[in-house]
């Protein structure tokens, strides 16, 4: 199974895809999460994406290119992946297309995750995240346990990206709304897009793209 779940900053496709990645047991890949790794441990990427994140823009197709085309070398993509995040832009779709093609594969489906504007800034405001083990929590949603203690792995540690914050939340969505939404259309010209509502509870959603995956 290779899988894009595809969507605005916030409608829950890290959540999704970490559901589907166990399901199918294949891995997720979040481009977004492999940069905030190299921003952390310092790395060559990390330094070329920092000043990107931060502001809430794109980095440039080039480099996210060519870091997907190392991880999909991996053993563990073999069998299948679940995208998150990537492709963002058109020449990103297409340059995904050529690289399978070269290992004579293709995408099975591309899973799009609609949720309102003004509710995808209300959950990105208030996410919070695990510091140990990435589990999301939102302070109106599914607030910290009043313990404190993390209910996946007994982190005690949350914070708030500071791509979260409302200026950059609202860069996010306008780089979304210029370069990410125009691979609708891509993906549904290639017959491969599949939409669910993703404003309902996530065992919900997560049933509902089963069941697209299934038809
Ligand atoms: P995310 O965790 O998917 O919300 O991504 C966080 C940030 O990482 C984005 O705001 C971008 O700066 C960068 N990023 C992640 N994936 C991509 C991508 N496919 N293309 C360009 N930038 C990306």
């Amino acid at each position: 199974m290779k899988l894009i779940l595809f969507g605005a900053p916030g409608v829950g496709k890290g959540t999704q895809s970490k559901l589907l990645a166990q399901e199918f047991s294949i891995p997720q890949i979040s481009t977004g999460d492999i940069f905030r790794r190299a921003i952390e441990n310092k790395t060559e990427l990390g330094k070329q994406a920092k000043d990107f994140l931060d502001k809430g823009i794109l980095v440039p197709d080039l480099v996210v290119l060519g870091m997907v085309k190392e991880r999909l070398k991996e053993e563990d993509t073999k069998k299948g992946f679940i995208l998150d995040g990537f492709p963002r832009t058109i020449p990103q779709a297409e340059g995904l297309e050529k690289m399978l093609m070269e290992i004579g594969s293709r995408l099975d489906k591309v899973v799009e995750i609609r949720v309102p504007t003004e509710e995808l800034n209300k959950r990105l405001v208030n996410r919070r995240l695990c510091r140990t083990c990435g589990e999301e929590y939102n302070l109106i949603y599914k607030p910290i346990p009043e313990n404190g203690i993390c209910v996946k792995c007994s982190g005690k540690e949350f914070y708030h990206r500071s791509d979260d914050s409302e200026e950059v939340v609202f860069k996010r969505n306008s780089e979304y709304e210029k370069n990410t939404f125009p691979l609708i259309e891509f993906y549904k010209n290639n017959k491969l897009l599949l939409s669910v509502d993703g404003v309902k509870p996530i065992e919900e959603v997560n049933k509902d793209i089963l069941n697209l995956l299934k038809g």
